[in-house]
């Protein structure tokens, strides 16, 4: 069974981070680590003071995403953040190679995370972004539970499949008192690269409208696009590889909202 809100304990406060805000989905493949770096180098352009964490133990993305291959330095016993695109960047993949998985037990993970938010030199920040492990399994609902969260964000396909997928993850953070500051869906309608004709692919208004019926907050809808693919690939957020382009405004009207 689930644990109810009063078995949440009461977790300390990381001095110097206003707010911790997990980015999180149902299941793996829908873009939620995308959306994660894309947001937080988007709130990172705002001017907000911005950290962001891979919470994804298993198959770290982030290094990949931002185009990082240092290795973080280290302050007496404190682990200094890779900074990149005016964000404070921290990850496993910074310590580990992306050919040899890492294989640990559940509570290894976790404490590994707790780690990473508590003993990392993040000075202050406005938000931490935290890239969560896809789905909600123990691993999940232990970070949900043992992290200062101020809320969590999640990440849907339009399809049906991972709306139900994302409903657990509302579930999951509500158990456990996190607030859901609101839910995004990803790979919203295709914009075909050569003629700019949008089609609806997995269908379109799912989340919105899953959203609503479940009284949470609509962030916005980002498309399908072969341009944030190759921006991603090539280690650049939207908002670095074209500041005013069209995808950049996306993530900005999300930002703004979060
Ligand atoms: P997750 O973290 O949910 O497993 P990723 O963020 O790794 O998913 O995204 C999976 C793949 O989909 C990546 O290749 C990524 O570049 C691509 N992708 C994610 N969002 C979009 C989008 N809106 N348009 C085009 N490609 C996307």
């Amino acid at each position: 069974g689930v644990p109810g809100p009063d078995m949440r304990p009461a977790q300390a406060a990381i001095p110097g981070i206003k707010h911790i805000v997990a980015v999180a989905s149902g299941k793996g493949g829908v873009g939620k680590s995308t959306t994660a770096v894309n947001l937080a180098a988007t709130l990172a352009a705002l001017g907000f003071k911005v950290g962001l964490l891979d919470g994804d133990i298993y198959g770290p993305s982030i290094p990949r995403l931002l185009d990082i291959k240092d290795r973080p330095a280290m302050k007496g016993d404190r682990v200094i953040p890779i900074e990149k695109y005016g964000m404070k960047v921290m990850s496993m993949g910074f310590l580990q190679d992306e050919e040899s998985p890492v294989i640990w037990r559940g509570p290894m993970v976790v404490t590994a995370l707790m780690q990473m938010t508590r003993d990392v030199d993040w000075g202050e920040l406005d938000f931490l972004v935290l890239d969560m492990p896809p789905g909600t399994g123990d691993a999940q609902l232990t970070m949900a539970q043992q992290t200062p969260l101020s809320g969590a964000v999640i990440v849907s396909t339009p399809q049906d499949l991972a709306l139900v997928d994302a409903r657990k993850g509302l579930k999951m953070f509500k158990d456990v008192d996190v607030p859901i500051l609101g839910i995004i869906e990803n790979m919203s309608t295709f914009v075909c690269p050569h003629c700019g004709k949008e089609s609806e692919i997995f269908g379109h208004g799912g989340a919105e409208a899953d959203a609503h019926r479940l009284g949470v907050m609509f962030l916005g809808a980002i498309p399908l696009h072969m341009d944030i693919r190759v921006t991603s690939d090539a280690g650049k957020p939207c908002i670095i590889a074209d500041p005013n382009g069209v995808h950049a405004d996306h993530y900005k009207k999300v930002a703004l909202k979060v």
